[in-house]
């Protein structure tokens, strides 16, 4: 099948900043095949979409979830976070089933088509469930489950995650990427570390952590070991694989030597760390080093939404305030960072519209209110649009989204199924 979409404006993100007004985009198989002004490729295809009204762009890659955490969306919010891990959070964890994960990951999955997301690194557990539900609902998945080294003495769940990879690369049409996740150098002391960066050298896989994303972790692990947390992690050796580094916030000029050989790059998660006051990212520091930056949501029961227009409005502000000055980050190095940026930091070629690209893309309904008039399409974009003004969203080639319904799976039954659900985690 050829597809077709034409619409009022096409947003390549092209290293140009192409944008064609009207333009097009065609794929075949999952891949784009041409890109351009509204007439520029004429041969027939199967399905046409018109929107005149509409902008295509590449979808979003949300770069750090749990997505499973919708479940606990809005429980207990505003409380110190021990206090909310302790009495609130761990107590539920622990009686989840791998059906709640999966409906609760489900959920995710409907929020993140409906707000255009294509694709998301997750970190949770019960990760066949989450596998499933990436499998079902047409997103793509970059999956690993957290690793607490020091609830792991004789490796054994470093094991289960090397099997879990086993089982599922390469399935769901190539959508899903099995990743380690150990969970952060509180949770995983340096030896655990080395045996999680051995194991995935010598199976190939990424690496997923929470990394310097808090002033009480650098203080604690400086104390600890004499070394940051940026600079533990180097010592372990897990940076001589991929390695995704969630938050990043407390990174350091001096870390910047230990980062210099690092293959993959760091998510900020601004909406996060502003709601549990951890701090903000150095993009400057890190853009000028040269390491790739990409945007994620974290888990919806810290961020409440899993939609990136606000992570980027979150980012563009934290950064100018960070900054002391509204010109350093534009509103276009939000839009980078929630698409080519996360797909960098994963080593994916998606976040562009260019030939030969992946075929994930959204269009966002132009003809609205508060994205009128048009003066600059990438500011109304960032700073006024919501996750709500898409319309369609494309992973992969397969529509999932047309024009505000999802076409993947049952939304309203996953909604139902959630809500019963829940009525057994309350006490
Ligand atoms: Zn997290």
């Amino acid at each position: 099948m050829r597809y077709r979409i034409t619409a009022g404006t096409v947003m390549t993100l092209d290293p140009a900043g192409t944008i064609h007004r009207p333009g097009q985009v065609s794929w075949e198989n999952g891949t784009i095949v041409s890109v351009g002004t509204a007439e520029s490729d004429r041969r027939p295809v199967d399905q046409t979409i018109h929107v005149p009204a509409g902008v295509v762009m590449p979808g979003f890659y949300n770069g750090h979830n749990h997505a499973a955490m919708t479940l606990f969306r809005g429980l207990a919010d505003d409380s110190p976070l021990f206090e909310w891990l302790q009495q609130h959070i761990w107590p539920r964890e622990a009686r989840l089933t791998a059906d709640d994960i999966y409906a609760g990951t489900m959920l995710a999955a409907a929020e993140m088509i409906r707000s255009g997301t294509v694709g998301f690194a997750d970190m949770y557990f019960e990760m066949d469930a989450v596998a499933q539900a990436v499998a079902d609902s047409g997103l793509r998945g970059w999956l690993a489950r957290g690793l607490i080294g020091t609830q792991d003495p004789d490796g054994e769940k470093l094991a289960e995650s090397v099997e879990f990879a086993r089982r599922w690369a390469d399935q769901a049409d190539g959508r899903i990427v099995p990743m380690l996740a150990p969970h952060a150098p509180y949770t995983c002391p340096p030896p655990y570390l080395a045996q999680v960066a051995e194991a995935a050298r010598k199976h190939n896989l990424g690496i997923h952590i929470h990394l310097a994303e808090s002033h009480q972790e650098l203080a604690d692990i400086t104390r600890q070991y004499g070394r940051t947390p940026i600079e533990l992690a180097s010592d372990t050796g897990i940076f001589r694989n991929r390695t995704l580094i969630a938050h990043g916030v407390h990174i350091l000029e001096s870390d910047l030597p230990a980062l210099a050989g690092l293959v993959g790059g760091v998510i900020a998660c601004p909406v996060s760390n502003a709601k549990l006051a951890s701090g903000i990212l150095p993009y400057r520091l890190l853009r000028d080093a040269g390491v790739p930056i990409g945007l994620g949501t974290d888990g919806a029961a810290s961020t409440n939404t899993l939609d990136m227009f606000q992570e980027m409005k979150a980012m563009a502000w934290l950064q100018k305030l960070r900054d002391g000055q509204p010109d350093g980050f534009r509103a276009v190095d939000a839009l980078r960072a929630a698409t080519r940026g996360t797909a960098a930091v994963l080593g994916f070629p998606g976040g562009e519209l260019t030939t030969g690209s992946p075929a994930d893309l959204i269009v966002v309904d132009g003809r609205q209110a508060h994205l009128m008039p048009e003066w600059d399409v990438t500011a109304n974009l960032v700073y006024a649009g919501v996750g709500s003004d898409v319309v369609y969203t494309v992973v992969a080639g397969r529509i999932l989204m047309a024009e505000g319904i999802i076409q993947s799976f049952d939304e309203q039954a996953i909604m139902r199924d959630v809500v019963s659900r829940v009525a057994h985690l309350t006490d």
